[in-house]
């Protein structure tokens, strides 16, 4: 399995107490796999991204990208996975707003210190893969929503990651706008065998993904629970 999560336990502390946002979660996701994961605010969703993207050490269980446990790996490890495995797409795109589509991607492979010749042959075809040809040279306030999403996740694509992690895409963008997104990450999904876990809560564009999950008080289940909000 690409990522796989066994009997995650992750507390948060809550004053005098802790806050348990992650109740014994197993989750496994293999090459081209798209899962979708849904449930109300505050059900644990996007600790449970936070946690396979390894950006948290969950209090218990194991994490296991790429095939390499790194739930007791330290911090250097941890991120070295990250930069290697991982493209991570967050709700905002959260763009440079100087910066033209080309150039957020390539600020990505110069933090990676990779050749700026392969990595501009690599942006480009991204950007063709997300559709935005044409718009290379175009900075987020002269983009569509969509497609500063689409910029998003292109960036998140540049290291060639085994694993793809995305927090609600379609939160900013209106329905017809938002099912072109997920219909893309299906495609890439596929194109890329990606191990995608989408967190959304619209529940129409459930079709076109491989596997359902409901998150509800900090515990996942297959299948998309009657009530989501
Ligand atoms: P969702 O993405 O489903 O809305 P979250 O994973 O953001 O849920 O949050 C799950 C629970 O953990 C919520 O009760 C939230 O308040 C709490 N929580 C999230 N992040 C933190 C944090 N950094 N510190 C303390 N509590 C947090
Ligand atoms: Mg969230």
């Amino acid at each position: 399995m690409t990522l796989a999560l066994t009997d995650v336990v992750l507390t948060y502390p809550d004053g005098d107490r802790t806050l348990t946002a992650l109740d014994h979660v197993s989750l496994t996701v293999a090459p081209g796999e798209f899962a979708a994961v849904v449930g109300p605010s505050g059900s644990g969703k996007s600790s449970l991204l936070a946690v396979a993207a390894t950006l948290i050490t969950p209090s218990e269980g194991t994490v296991s990208v790429a095939g390499q446990d790194v739930s007791r790996a330290g911090q250097a490890a941890r991120t070295r996975v990250r930069r290697d495995h991982i493209g991570i797409v967050f709700q905002q795109a959260n763009l440079l707003p100087s910066l033209t589509a080309l150039d957020q991607l390539l600020v990505m492979a110069h933090l990676a210190g990779e050749s700026p010749r392969t990595a501009s042959s690599r942006a480009r075809e991204l950007l063709l893969a997300v559709d935005l040809g044409g718009k290379e040279h175009k900075r987020p306030h002269q983009l569509s929503g969509g497609e500063r999403q689409r910029v998003n996740i292109a960036r998140a694509l540049m290291n060639s990651p085994a694993v793809l992690l995305v927090d609600e895409p379609t939160s900013a963008l209106d329905h017809r706008r938002g099912e072109q997104i997920v219909s893309l990450l299906a495609d890439l999904t596929q194109k890329n065998d990606l191990a995608t876990v989408m967190v959304t809560h619209d529940l129409a564009t459930l079709a076109m993904v491989d596997t359902v999950l409901s998150m509800s008080d900090g515990r996942l289940s297959e299948g998309a629970a009657t009530q989501v909000a």
